[in-house]
């Protein structure tokens, strides 16, 4: 068995020799490093269409996976190559989300370090598939006692439901993730898992009051109402139709072809069951479920005092029976105002690989606060990215006793430090503009902006008088020229989506709810912290530096997601839309950080066991030290002073076209 799976791995590593460096002009090369022209966005877009042509939708830069969605089944996640990549280095199998989940596990029980890999793109270009792969490459090839198959079986069983109430049809995407995810895998000191945590963040709240044309609510409403059993929802007060509810019509596609609601149903109902959720549970849940929707049927009117009232108490009642609340008290809550609270949330960690599945950089017609949100996020990530590549590279050098060559780059600190900087960052002006007496509007936020950061190198106004051919900034918006490139936001919504207001008198009601589960949601402490609790910016900014410091104590690993074209179809490869991912996800940066050294590198042993054939010196055998081997063999090819450089284990060539003229020569001997 062993020597038959060592057989196809041989074959594969061959096969990979071949199609990475002979016959690269066809496949393309496997890693983007390998490139000549690595600073030409061209040759970068040429060859991934060469291997999405190919069915290769993997291509490393270094160590980091870019992968395209290929939008069908391309039969390269079968257990048997799952087999294959376990316990195998980095290059010497083709590109493979395997290759990183494998990477990622194999660091952590050797050095007993914390991992964690962050999967970005945008939307529909694959994160959670990828992120699904991981876990269930690790279900697969762990080690694994019965009772943790349990345990594993509920990791993976968590994903559904997790989905259903967190991902939705946009326009994108049939299913895509509202909010960013990020999980981890605890291990025991065996390399056995044991646990795990999910963390959600920013999950995208405006879309269950409001869904633009074409796009739906979170898919669990819909589920509830094709599925549900008949006496749940009568016990709801639920039709079937979702057309009767105003929070589930308004995109106008309530019903959609490509998504089978009744059948997702069965399979997070499955879910519920296996993660231990109980009938009580679960009607507490749908009791809140339900009771959204019928918070979006109620109809409120004005008074003769312009006061708010609402005739048609038929809604309430429901809501009152279900959230175990007072009629009076709910409608009371409903029609006057006071204020409010908001938990955060906190996590220990044994060793662990974290999965992150966040949004990548998002860039509309019309963009908002929650674009704003999502683009600070990237940039700090890009931030962290950039300086843990940097510093790899620099630690690398040095323990290879090779010279430190600066490397030019753009940092982007400068942005982040505008968006987040006390008392003069975005959120803090924003901030400001929610908390002061006296009226204040998106268009006075919008005046302080230009007052306090106007000048701002990466920050752009209305008022720009602008060279030709750029867009114009409209009255009510401002410009950020982020690394990936400017983005226009319109600062309509800003601060009322900021402050996120609950009022008081609400979550007064909602304390003494008799629903469990609402009335975790709506501490009697909390409401008693008179304190004003932070804005919807300010909570995101500390989340993430929250999840910062988590993420920098770890081992990084990247994936990076492609979307290759609008229409979600197989085999169509759109140059417009993926040179617009491939800027948006730094990645001609990333990997001019990672060649400006060398292209190439390798432990002076790998190297001459493949190329010793090429001199007479080192054939068959060598019998002195590796280093001495390669430096005889070298020489005796000619590479010239500046093609390379010798450290202490590695040989580090500077030009992919030195490699290639070495590999080319392998085919004469
Ligand atoms: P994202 O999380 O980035 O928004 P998804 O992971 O949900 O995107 O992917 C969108 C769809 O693309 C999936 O539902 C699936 O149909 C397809 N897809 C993504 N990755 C793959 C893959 N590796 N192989 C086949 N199909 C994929
Ligand atoms: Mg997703």
């Amino acid at each position: 068995m062993e020597s038959k799976k060592e057989d196809v791995r041989r074959k594969h590593i061959r096969l990979h020799m071949e199609g990475a460096l002979t016959a690269r002009d066809k496949v393309g090369v496997q890693d983007f490093v390998l490139l000549d022209a690595y600073t030409s966005e061209s040759a970068f877009v040429d060859n991934l269409r060469k291997r999405f042509n190919e069915n290769l939708i993997y291509t490393y830069i270094g160590t980091l996976l870019v992968s395209v969605n290929p939008y069908q089944e391309l039969g390269i996640y079968t257990v048997s190559q799952m087999e294959l990549y376990q316990g195998v280095n980095f290059f010497e199998l083709p590109p493979h989300v395997y290759a990183i989940a494998d990477n990622a596990y194999r660091m952590m029980c050797s050095e007993l370090n914390n991992h964690f890999i962050l999967i970005s793109g945008e939307s529909g270009a694959g994160k959670t598939e990828a992120s699904k792969k991981i876990l269930q490459y690790f279900a697969v090839t762990c080690p694994m006692t019965q009772s943790l198959q349990i345990a594993r079986d509920r990791l993976l069983l968590s994903n559904p439901v997790l989905e259903a109430f967190g991902n939705a049809r946009t326009l994108r995407n049939d299913n895509s993730s509202r909010f960013g995810k990020y999980m981890d895998i605890q291990f025991d000191f065996q390399g056995i898992p044991v646990g795990g945590h999910i963390i959600s963040y920013l999950i995208e709240k405006s879309r269950v009051v409001y869904q633009n044309q074409g796009e739906r609510n979170f898919h669990i409403f819909y589920q509830l109402l094709a599925g549900g059993e008949e006496e749940r929802l009568a016990f709801l007060g639920l039709e079937r139709d979702p057309q009767l509810y105003k929070y589930l019509s308004q995109g106008h596609c309530a019903k959609e072809s490509s998504i089978n609601d009744k059948n997702d149903w069965k399979t997070v109902s499955n879910a519920f069951s296996v993660i231990d959720f109980t009938e009580a549970d679960l009607e507490n849940l749908f009791g809140i479920i339900a009771s959204v929707l019928h918070l979006g049927n109620i109809g409120f009117e004005e008074d003769d005092q312009g006061c708010a009232t609402i005739p048609d108490t038929h809604e309430i009642k429901w809501i009152a029976k279900l959230l175990g609340v007072h009629p009076a008290d709910l409608l009371e809550a409903l029609t006057h105002r006071k204020i409010e609270a908001k938990t955060e949330e906190d996590f220990t960690r044994k060793t662990v690989i974290g999965l992150l599945d966040i949004y990548g950089f998002e860039v509309f017609d019309k963009n908002g606060f929650e674009q704003f949100c999502i683009n600070y996020c990237n940039e700090k990530l890009q931030q962290l990215l950039i300086e843990r590549t940097l510093k790899a590279e620099q630690a690398e050098y040095e323990m290879e006793g090779i010279e430190w060559e600066p490397i030019k780059y753009f940092n982007n600190k400068i942005i982040c430090d505008l968006v987040e900087e006390r008392h003069k960052g975005i959120i803090s002006i924003l901030d400001e503009e929610c908390i002061r007496p006296g009226p204040a509007t998106d268009l006075s936020f919008l005046e302080k902006l230009e007052e306090k950061v106007g000048k701002h190198a990466h920050f752009e106004t209305r008022k720009l008088a602008g060279p030709k051919g750029r867009k114009r900034i409209g009255w009510m918006e401002f410009r950020l020229l982020h690394y990936a490139g400017e983005v226009t936001y319109c600062t309509k919504g800003f601060l009322e989506k900021n402050n996120d207001l609950l009022y008081r008198h609400l979550k007064e009601v909602l304390c003494k709810s008799k629903n469990v589960i609402l009335r975790e949601c709506f501490l009697r402490a909390e409401l008693e912290n008179r304190r004003r609790p932070p804005t919807v910016g300010t909570q995101f900014k500390n989340s993430l530096s929250s999840l910062l410091e988590i993420l920098i104590s770890k081992e990084p690993s990247y994936i990076r997601c492609i979307k290759p074209n609008d229409r979600k179809e197989p085999s169509k490869f759109d140059d417009f839309l993926i040179r617009h991912q491939i800027k948006y996800l730094g990645l001609m940066e990333h990997l001019r950080v990672r060649r400006a050294g060398f292209a190439y590198r390798r432990k002076y042993e790998h190297f001459l066991q493949r190329y010793k054939s090429l001199c007479p010196d080192t054939w068959p055998h060598w019998h002195g030290p590796p280093a001495e081997g390669v430096e005889r063999l070298i020489n005796y090819m000619g590479y010239k002073p500046e093609e390379y450089k010798l450290g202490k284990t590695k040989i580090f060539i500077r030009f992919p076209r030195t490699l290639f003229a070495t590999e080319d020569a392998l085919e004469f001997c």
